[in-house]
């Protein structure tokens, strides 16, 4: 399969020019949403010709698309519940996300430790010949069962009292966000129209059919309006509340479920390898994943019914996790002080009534409203591709049948490079300010995008120095997220360009005032706005602070 790269500029463009772009002017297409299921249906319509607009009430990936357990992965939960659609359908795209990203999906080998019972370690056995088949055998290793020894050399310290072995099995990692951003630009590189921190607060209608949305600009306070020849709603868990302001009587579409992270240091573990492990309280498994230098722990399944806005992490979902560690490792003794930070995301499970929410499918829905409004609901990060895929056939199906478009053109994202990562040659950093760990961080963190990062470094010796001591970050990545990824909040920057919010234990405040003075230079605040914009800052990253 040969992947192209995109030849333009990858980046997302000018906001306010965005916004000027879009504001009372008539797309194809209008996706409301900009997590990992609206960006991928970006991508889609744009590379099949159409023109895109997409806004993102808060920042790009704000929702749960920052706040998953960062896998590529088939699911084996799923499996064991005889989900064995979505299951195929997410090990074929685990492969085709490596091929078109590669070092920003990656292999991994996760360990599955064993315990008690011969019966249910055959059982699992069988299941990962299953996951292997089903990944038609594209897996760099298929599983393997290991002893006792083998394992304890591999995650030192887990305990071994009724361990009958383990498995290995491989399955990919990455990161959430950053996918997210890299497939936004790369639908931009191809002419979406692209803007964040752009509520939709309505929709514009003639004849009872959707034409358009308003939009109400968050930072600029502007209301406009986009029209669009199909609306299209990729909100997550919010698709409840758009669906009502359609139609005031709309049934329930998601059933939200808690998910919460943890986050504690390397050093804590010592170890790289990702453990899957069968030992919460209940009995559900819990992986412990490496994760940007750090270690991160998840995850809880609980249903929700309090603000979507602001899911919080109780102290309660914090000791079910250090619980579930200090089961498998009892020398560990993890407590709240060993934690940096926690998140807490929200499942937008298609609601199908009651019960355990670990048990409700992780399937899709497309449906179209009375008014024309096309709407996805449920899905996975890893299976977004063909989500939009399925969303993008039924849009240009209604642009064939409406007489906007002769042929229907057939999805091609299985052959386009995603942004930075997309297959090619390494670019040559030699020649930056900056030091040889710190290169390989940025090419490890943007892929060819590394370079315009470490451009930025060379303009002043203040752009070359850290984020914060403890972390690769350099302060050039501010400066790049504000240029060329859009971000416009402090949080943009320390929360989802970079990690500092989650990889710090003051969720970097002490260099909140830093980062927006270099925001400030870029964007021409002024003190009072500086102000309010730490104010904000320290609102939105309370919510990853551990609680009390
Ligand atoms: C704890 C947890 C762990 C997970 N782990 C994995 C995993 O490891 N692998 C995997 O494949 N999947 C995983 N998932 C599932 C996956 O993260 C989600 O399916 C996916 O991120 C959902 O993306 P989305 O774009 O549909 O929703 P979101 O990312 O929530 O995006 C919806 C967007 O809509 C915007 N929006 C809302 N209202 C408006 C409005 N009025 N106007 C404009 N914009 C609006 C929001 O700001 C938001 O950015 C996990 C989920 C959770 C909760």
């Amino acid at each position: 399969m040969p992947v192209s790269q995109t030849g333009r500029t990858l980046a997302l463009r000018n906001r306010d020019e965005q916004i000027q772009g879009m504001a009372d002017r008539e797309f194809d297409v209008v996706v409301v949403g900009g997590g990992i299921t609206g960006s991928g249906i970006a991508l889609d319509c744009t590379a099949r010709g159409l023109s895109v607009a997409l806004v993102d009430k808060g920042d790009f990936a704000i929702g749960t698309s920052s706040r998953s357990t960062k896998l590529v992965h088939g699911g084996l939960r799923y499996l064991a519940q005889y989900q064995f659609r979505v299951t195929h359908e997410a090990l074929t795209e685990r492969y085709v996300l490596e091929q078109l990203a590669p070092g920003l999906v990656e292999w991994t080998p996760f360990v599955l430790p064993m315990y008690g019972s011969v019966f249910e370690m055959a059982k699992v056995g069988v299941g990962l010949v299953l996951y292997d088949t089903l990944a038609g055998g594209r897996t760099p290793n298929p599983h393997r069962r290991i002893g006792a020894d083998e394992l304890a050399a591999m995650a030192p310290g887990l305990k071994r009292d009724r361990l009958l072995g383990a498995y290995v099995y491989s399955d990919c990692r990455t990161d959430d966000v950053r996918l997210t951003l890299e497939v936004l630009k790369t639908a931009a590189s191809r002419g979406a129209t692209i803007a964040n921190h752009a509520e939709v607060t309505g929709f514009v209608k003639e004849g009872g059919r959707a034409t358009g949305v308003q939009v109400t600009d968050r930072l600029g306070g502007r209301r406009f309006v986009v029209r669009g020849r199909t609306v299209v709603l990729a909100t997550g868990v919010w698709i409840d509340h758009l669906l009502r302001m359609d139609d005031p009587a709309a049934p329930r579409c998601v059933r939200p479920a808690k998910g919460v992270h943890l986050v504690i240091e390397r050093a804590r573990f010592g170890f790289d390898v990702a453990l899957f492990l069968p030992t919460a309280p209940d009995g559900r498994l819990v992986f412990v994943v490496p994760w940007q230098g750090a270690t991160l722990i998840g995850t809880t399944d609980t249903d929700y019914d309090e603000s979507i806005d602001s899911p919080l992490a109780t102290r309660e979902d914090c000791e079910y996790l250090l619980t579930s560690i200090n089961n498998a490792f009892p020398e560990a003794r993890l407590t709240m002080a060993d934690l940096v930070s926690v998140q807490a995301g929200l499942r937008p499970l298609v609601s199908a009534g009651g019960g355990d929410t670990t048990k409700v499918s992780r399937e899709d829905r497309i449906f179209e409203t009375a008014s024309g409004i096309v709407a996805i609901a449920g899905g996975k990060l890893t299976t977004y591709r063909k989500m939009a895929e399925r969303v993008t056939d039924l849009v240009v199906k209604r642009h064939v049948a409406a007489g906007h478009l002769t042929t229907a053109p057939v999805c091609a994202t299985d052959r386009i490079g995603i942004g930075g990562f997309a297959p090619g040659p390494t670019p040559a950093l030699g020649s930056a300010n900056l030091p040889a760990a710190t290169l390989e961080y940025l090419l490890k963190t943007y892929g060819r995008s590394a370079a315009t990062v470490a451009e930025i470094a060379a303009e002043q010796a203040v752009l070359a120095k850290p984020i914060v001591p403890t972390l690769p970050s350099v302060m050039a990545e501010i400066t790049y997220a504000v240029r060329h990824e859009q971000a416009r909040t402090i949080a943009d920057a320390l929360a989802r360009r970079t990690h500092v919010v989650q990889l710090t234990r003051d969720q970097g405040r002490a260099v909140a005032e830093r980062v927006g003075r270099v925001m400030a230079g870029e964007l021409g605040w002024n003190d009072a706005e500086l102000r309010s914009q730490l104010a904000s800052f320290e609102t939105e990253v309370s919510q990853y602070s551990v609680p009390a």
